[in-house]
């Protein structure tokens, strides 16, 4: 949860809040204080009685808002100059579109394709028709479908931040909050299946290297 990044208050986009004394409030209060127990595997499991959906929307809706936190302390970094193309690494690249709006591949600089990418988030969570976050309304039939594409897509921010910037990260010492994160969003994807193993390719040793340390220490 957002609590390891209370100390910058700097974010990319506004920061999505989930209004308290709702049910997804205290179920993102629940995911809060697992976590901090320590046991990502654990804390990324759905809790018993809940809905999968409702537990999929609260978790990407925190997710959004790590991401948009991590990638506002580096991006005095990631200017058209450094990073010309939306890249993780010199196997990748993406290129943007959104499939209603955009369909045809927009080639640009990564800080336009992470502004159009967080933009695109950010209207999804503010749709209630979308995610709805009042009790009694209904998630869509296609909600997990449409989760699955907000995570592959913010998986991406993740995947540029550490083939590009990662020494930047080092140097505003949040590498270990940037690893936790991903860490948790990993295993969040891990437990529901929720993004296709190729698309992960661009960080593949670098999850299976966060991922084996734990199972041999547990
Ligand atoms: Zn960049």
């Amino acid at each position: 949860m957002s609590f390891w990044f209370a100390k910058s208050a700097k974010t990319f986009k506004p920061k999505k809040n989930i209004p308290e004394g709702t049910h997804q409030y205290d179920l993102m209060k629940h995911a809060a204080a697992t976590l901090g127990s320590g046991n990502l595997r654990l804390a990324v499991m759905l809790p018993e009685g809940e809905d999968l959906n409702e537990w999929i929307a609260v978790n990407t809706v925190d997710f959004f808002n790590q991401i948009n936190m991590l990638y506002g302390t580096i991006t005095e970094f990631c200017t058209p100059e450094n990073c010309p193309v939306m890249s993780a690494g010199p196997k990748y690249e993406y290129h943007w579109a959104d499939g209603k709006t955009v369909k045809k591949p927009i080639k640009c600089s990564a800080p336009k394709y992470v502004d159009y990418l967080m933009n695109w988030v950010q209207e999804q969570l503010d749709d209630e028709t979308m995610f709805p976050s009042k009790v009694g309304i209904r998630f869509p039939k296609d909600f997990l479908q449409s989760a699955k594409v907000i995570l592959k897509r913010l998986f991406r921010v993740y995947a540029h931040v550490y083939h590009q910037h990662f020494p930047h990260i080092v140097s505003l010492g949040e590498e270990a909050h940037l690893n936790t994160s991903f860490k948790h969003f990993i295993y969040f994807v891990q437990e529901f299946g929720l993004i296709e193993k190729r698309e992960l390719a661009p960080l593949q040793d670098l999850i299976d290297r966060l991922t084996n340390k734990d199972s041999s220490r547990s």
